[in-house]
């Protein structure tokens, strides 16, 4: 098989749809130079190529060396130059390329083929020694920091110094003698700390530098990046090997980055950012400020430096052609880096661009009306998780706010919490259940596990494609990037802005969307969910089969959830109604009383309490379907704990303190979860179910009667694993049915069910079903039952199962569809084989989680209900799940 993939000059061997073999930008570049692009040309050590270098040692497979050999002979004829020529020398870079992007994570070398006598040969080819020389210390730096593991702030010190010494301020006032002399000194350092000379030796700066992107698949921040995104350890990284094209020749050349699209908004317009004489990452580093582009974002955003458009307009129009054409190609908004060699303009990278949500809403929606992609291919495009991030408030613009000052509205929301200044700190409080803002004067690599801690982002430095911004974006994180008036004190724990210094732990809020920074805490509101979410949402609905209900109790959720688009509500906890003042001395009377009849007084009181809550449930939800779960905790939840507690309610309720402390005693458990509870409580006391059927149907009739659109009630029997319990259960239900229509005159329709979640039910769904209307799968407690696995528990060990990878996932967030998911399918069917129209939906916390709702959709339920703020994610996802 072969190991050497060439691209360049109006051809290529591989293309886009290699990018496991390629790595993602070698298939890119290959796909690029196909179209014919204007690409240096080049070649990728394929993937496989890294495999088997960590298979075997660190070895490079038999034959590479020649493939390699060949393939810079191919390089050195399309560009006419030759590698190691003292006259006409060849330089290349070293890129590094895996399958996924992993923005900065893996290390890139330019300039490689440089040494004493090249650097000469350069100087006299291009009559400019100045740039021979600066691309010669580039190069050490880079080679000496990637290759050779030498810092780069003993090269960054150094030149610092030199300008000192020599009263120079910025780097482009150094000449040619005084990058030579830097050159020397650069060469001096390696020498000091390694022992040994910077290589001359050009096949030995190749070959090491090859070795290092592998090796370099394996350092911690990529092993970071790769954990906090699922991405396989096995997949190994191709290694790309480029003609070097030039941006620091002069005023004429230029490097940049640009997004076909606006990465925040989606707007259909070039957007991107580039530094006149500079290159490789210069952008990205955020070292110089770098000029837009497009003169409409020149101007949008104020600035007083010319953008491209303006200052090459030849290379700007190729540039946008370029991007029509790359768009068309892929089908999607793409990311592109770029270098301009005297006028003439190359491409060195392409791939699909990372975008806020609310970018990729537009952009899904236009390209769909461009008729690129189609309505199906628009929603598969979105990831339901990220919407999750549209859903959440923003600052409210009427409130008051102490702007310190404004940056980039690098990605957009807002957020809110404590100052910190390290990406440890910001760790550290984080897992202490804290708010963090994580301010940097510019972020790296080395910072992502703090980034991902914070809930937003704050640097001094740095563009809106620095490494922040970037990151930011992809990881859904509000980030205010370039705020140039900040200045931080990492020694000091301390920033000052806006002529205030705040602290370590003071609190500030980032506003992402307008670049805002502000002292303290700011009230936010509600997102408006504009066009293109709805359109998608549109899209959604008419593709998906399973509806979506929502988790909710109290008239607000119910709201919420319906503005989301809830068919219904999947889960009413009725317990939850009953934590509030009043109601709470009636449950707790309930509870202490003697006998039935004692019970049934105070449950008399609590009738009307309950219906009152039904009713308006009922009218928000009218004409929807709507599930009411009985009493389902143990009782002693509603109980007092305290002391002081105890004796207020012993006061309250006028019974003996003594006797109310029998009653709890009598009251506790050892293993409460498997206790008391659910249906066993109301086959225990029938008088529970009685009241709660009576304020059900009661209020059914009352909101039918007003709403002229009548619910319909699905009354659901929590923990059964008998079909004895739920028969006996189901009767008393009936009969209370009959009873409120006797005395109402109205006939309701309704539905008794139970909820799946004791393995047993699920085993014996054939025979629940001949009674239950419904099932619905309580998947929380079903994963508890099943794996033996205490959910409240579960958070001090499950870490212990990931790290080894003994579980994925950790079973209480996404359905383990395996195990429980087969409970769920051996219920679902057997309960069908009863009774062939038995509805089916789920309402565990998996139920607004996308992998798991895929698992209801093949399992073919009817409906999953999730809590009102993940109904439009649950939408989206029931609609990837159906396609
Ligand atoms: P990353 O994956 O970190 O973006 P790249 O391999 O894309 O790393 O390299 C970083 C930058 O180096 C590129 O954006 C480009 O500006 C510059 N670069 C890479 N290869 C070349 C080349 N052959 N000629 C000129 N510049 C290059
Ligand atoms: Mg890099
Ligand atoms: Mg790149």
């Amino acid at each position: 098989r072969k190991h050497v993939y060439r691209f360049g000059a109006g051809a290529a061997d591989g293309g886009a749809g290699m990018r496991n073999l390629l790595g993602g930008k070698g298939a890119n570049l290959a796909e690029m130079a196909s179209l014919g692009l204007p690409v240096p040309p080049g070649f990728t050590v394929t993937t496989d190529v890294c495999t088997a270098y960590f298979a075997n040692d660190h070895q490079f497979p038999a034959g590479l060396k020649e493939e390699v050999e060949k393939a810079l002979n191919f390089i050195g004829e399309a560009v006419g130059a030759r590698f190691g020529d003292n006259q006409n020398p060849l330089l290349v870079s070293v890129r590094s390329g895996a399958r996924v992007s992993m923005p900065g994570m893996m290390d890139t070398v330019l300039n490689l083929g440089l040494n004493d006598e090249t650097v000469e040969g350069l100087a006299r080819r291009s009559d400019d020694r100045r740039f021979a020389f600066d691309s010669y210390r580039r190069f050490i730096q880079m080679y000496s920091d990637v290759v050779l593991g030498l810092d780069h702030h003993l090269f960054e010190q150094a030149l610092e110094q030199y300008k000192n010494l020599n009263a120079m301020e910025l780097d482009t006032e150094l000449s040619a003698e005084d990058w030579a002399q830097l050159v020397e000194r650069y060469k001096q350092i390696v020498q000091d700390k390694l022992g040994k000379p910077f290589p001359q030796d050009i096949h030995e700066q190749l070959w090491g530098a090859i070795g290092a992107v592998f090796e370099s698949w394996h350092t911690a921040r990529a092993v970071t990046y790769r954990r906090l995104h699922n991405i396989p350890e096995d997949w190994g990284t191709a290694v790309n090997v480029q003609a070097m094209v030039f941006g620091n020749t002069g005023d004429r050349s230029a490097t940049g980055v640009a997004f076909t699209r606006n990465p925040s908004t989606g707007e259909n317009a070039l957007y991107g950012e580039f530094l006149v004489n500079a290159q490789g990452e210069d952008v990205v580093a955020g070292i110089r400020t770098p000029q837009y582009i497009s003169e409409a974002a020149r101007q949008a955003a104020g600035d007083d430096r010319p953008s491209l458009e303006t200052v090459m307009p030849e290379a700007f129009a190729e540039l946008r052609d370029i991007c029509l054409k790359l768009e068309r190609n892929y089908r999607d908004m793409q990311d592109i880096e770029f270098t301009i060699q005297d006028g003439k303009l190359w491409m060195l990278q392409t791939r699909a661009g990372k975008r806020t949500t609310k970018a990729a809403l537009k952009i899904a929606t236009d390209l769909t009306a461009e008729g690129l992609i189609t309505k199906e291919e628009g929603l598969l495009r979105i990831d339901p998780e990220q919407l999750d991030q549209l859903l959440h408030p923003m600052l409210d613009p009427n409130a008051k706010k102490e702007v310190l000052t404004t940056g980039l509205p690098a990605s957009p929301g807002a957020a809110t919490g404590e100052l910190v200044f390290t990406p440890d700190e910001a760790e550290t409080l984080r897992n202490l259940g804290k708010s963090v803002i994580l301010a940097r004067i510019e972020t790296s690599p080395e910072d992502i596990h703090g980034m991902h801690a914070a809930a937003g982002i704050l640097t001094a430095r740095g563009g809106m494609t620095s490494h922040a911004a970037v990151v930011a974006r992809g990881m859904g994180r509000p980030c205010v990037s370039g705020a140039k008036d900040l200045s931080i004190d990492y020694e000091g724990h301390k920033m000052t802005a806006g002529g205030r210094t705040l602290h370590r732990g003071d609190v500030i809020t980032i506003d992402g969307s307008t670049g805002e920074v502000i002292a303290g805490e700011v009230p936010t509101l509600q997102p408006e969910l504009g066009a293109d979410f709805q359109q998608l949402m549109d899209h959604a609905d008419e593709v998906r089969r399973m509806k979506v209900r929502a988790n909710a109790e109290t008239p607000r959720d119910a709201k919420q959830a319906r503005e989301f688009g809830a068919e219904g509500i999947g889960l009413c906890r009725t317990e939850h109604m009953f934590f509030e003042g009043e109601r709470t001395t009636a449950m707790r009377e309930m509870i202490v009383a003697d006998d039935e009849s004692g019970r049934r007084v105070a449950l008399a009181k609590i009738l009307p309490m309950q219906r009152q809550d039904f009713l308006e449930l009922f009218e928000i939800m009218a004409g929807l379907p709507l599930t009411i779960r009985l009493l389902d905790p143990p009782l002693h939840e509603f109980l007092p704990h305290e002391d002081s507690d105890i004796r207020e309610t012993a006061q309250r309720l006028g019974v003996d303190e003594a006797k109310l402390r029998t009653r709890l005693a009598q009251l506790k458990e050892f293993n409460p979860m498997l206790g008391h509870r659910g249906c066993r409580l109301a086959i225990s006391y029938p008088e529970i179910p009685e009241m709660q059927a009576r304020a059900i149907f009661e209020a059914a009739t009352e909101a039918g009667q007003r709403t002229g659109a009548p619910v319909v009630p699905e009354v659901m029997v929590p923990l059964v694993g008998l079909a004895g319990e739920f028969n006996e259960i189901k009767a008393r239900i009936d009969a209370t049915a009959e009873e409120v229509a006797r005395e109402t005159g109205v006939k309701l329709e309704y539905q008794v069910g139970t909820m799946i979640e004791i393995p047993r039910a699920a085993l014996r769904a054939k025979e629940i079903a001949k009674s239950a209307e419904f099932f619905s799968f309580g998947t929380n407690d079903l994963t508890q039952m099943t794996y033996g696995l205490s959910r409240d528990d579960s958070g001090s060990f499950l870490g212990d199962y990931m790290s080894r990878g003994i579980i994925t996932n950790d079973p209480f967030v996404t359905l383990d569809a395996d195990g429980v998911g087969e409970l769920v399918q051996i219920a679902s069917e057997r309960g069908r084989a009863t009774r062939t129209d038995l509805k089916l939906g789920i309402c565990g916390e998996h139920g607004g989680d996308p992998a798991s709702i895929a698992f209801c959709e093949s399992v073919g339920l009817d409906y999953v209900s999730c809590s009102p703020y993940r109904v439009p994610v649950a939408r989206l996802a029931a609609a990837q799940a159906a396609l």
